[in-house]
């Protein structure tokens, strides 16, 4: 990783002590499902955020991101971590996290951040630089934590202090992911489990798109979803089984919720049921699953959009392709796409092409492979 030791020299005129990568991930399946306390199946992908780190003598905190030259390097006190409204109150949050939770750095340091992960797409960035700064002060102050600590401290950051209501699935797969493997989370609980993905390739395309009421209308539908909670009486709406639900369908009284809980708790089911056919190697199986919750996404939940829907309907009809859905909150990003090795050229030609001759650009597309998650790199 030479350009990180150069680019940390550059700005901070010294090397680091310490440096890791912490990758973004792309969500296979379950959807909206983990605010509910049900389950995601994501893995963790091979584009993510490096991170290089140094102590320092004073209480001071510097980070620098190769994302935002212009923005130089921002500081912060370590004693008085006032939030700047600026990309580096992610880290800095971060250290206000560890620090709520007893884990204080003992100095201030400096963090150089470099990415090569699409910001804002749905692929977790901000999740990528929250496991990154952590993994980096675990590491600089010698801090036992564990790697699923370091997801809940990430998503307490992005929750308390960023003030974005985010589920703890992003920060999950970014820390616990497994090389070749997805990983399916029970949200409520946070026990997990890893299923290999075997040959399929997994392409994510970029729509390029980001609709400014995403999270406006994230905030709607976990409303709703929280009236059916309230209507139901249960704790979460993905301890309901479909039957469950179905048969007490009755009590909501509004159609808009009620296809909104209907969706959480059918995208619940399908991912268990993904899980199954990843298992003993039906990828056929699980593309169909892939398909139906895009409809789920699109028709109950709404959170699809013009793009995602052109990309998946044509990304289906492309032979060897399992599956294909939107992935992440919704409103524009990404969508992710299983299919054999052998479709991988034909999927990239014609979804270029068709995607130009309808919106006149061509979408970025990342062909993936499932990684570990957040490591130390050797420097
Ligand atoms: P997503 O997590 O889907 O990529 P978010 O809106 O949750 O999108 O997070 C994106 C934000 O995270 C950016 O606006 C920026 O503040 C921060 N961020 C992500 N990557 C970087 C980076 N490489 N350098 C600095 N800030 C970053
Ligand atoms: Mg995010």
């Amino acid at each position: 990783m030479k350009e990180l030791l150069s680019g940390f020299d550059e700005i901070f005129h010294r090397d680091p002590q310490t440096a890791c990568f912490a990758p973004g991930r792309v969500n296979l399946i379950g959807e909206h499902t983990d605010y509910n306390g049900g389950h995601v199946f994501p893995c963790a992908i091979n584009r993510g955020i490096y991170c290089a780190a140094s102590r320092r003598k004073d209480s001071i905190l510097q980070f620098y991101s190769e994302s935002y030259p212009a923005a130089g390097v921002i500081g912060y006190h370590l004693d008085k971590l006032q939030l700047q409204g600026c990309w580096a109150d992610y880290p800095a949050s971060v250290i206000r996290a560890f620090a709520a939770f007893g884990y204080y750095p003992e100095s201030g340091a400096d963090f150089y951040f470099r990415s090569d992960l699409p910001e804002g797409a749905g692929l977790s960035s901000s999740a990528a630089l929250e496991i990154s700064a952590g993994i980096m002060l675990r590491e600089l102050f010698s801090l036992a934590i564990t790697p699923q600590e370091l997801a809940v401290l990430g998503q307490f950051a992005e929750n308390r202090f960023i003030g974005v209501n985010c589920g703890i699935m992003d920060q999950f797969a970014s820390a616990m992911g497994k090389n070749r493997h997805a990983v399916l989370l029970d949200a409520n609980t946070l026990s997990y489990r890893y299923a290999p993905l075997g040959e399929a390739s997994i392409i994510i395309v970029n729509s390029g798109v980001r609709h400014s009421l995403a999270s406006s209308a994230y905030n709607d539908r976990r409303r709703e979803c929280e009236r059916v909670r309230n209507m139901l009486n249960v704790a979460a709406l993905c301890s309901l089984s479909r039957e469950e639900f179905d048969s007490s369908s009755d009590k909501i009284s509004d159609e808009i919720c009620y296809r909104r809980a209907r969706h959480a708790v059918y995208e619940n089911q399908r991912t268990l049921d993904a899980e199954k056919a990843l298992l003993s190697g039906d990828y056929e199986e699980f593309g169909k699953l892939m398909n139906a919750s895009h409809i789920s996404l699109r028709d109950d939940y709404e959170v699809s959009c013009s793009e995602l829907d052109f990309l998946t309907e044509t990304a289906q009809k492309i032979p060897g392709v399992y599956g294909s859905r939107m992935t992440g909150g919704g409103f524009g990003g990404c969508t992710v796409n299983l299919m054999e090795k052998g479709a991988v050229r034909l999927f990239t030609e014609t979804i270029k092409e068709s995607f130009e001759t309808r919106y006149g650009r061509v979408p970025e597309i990342y062909t993936v492979t499932a990684c570990n998650g957040a490591e130390i790199i050797e420097l």
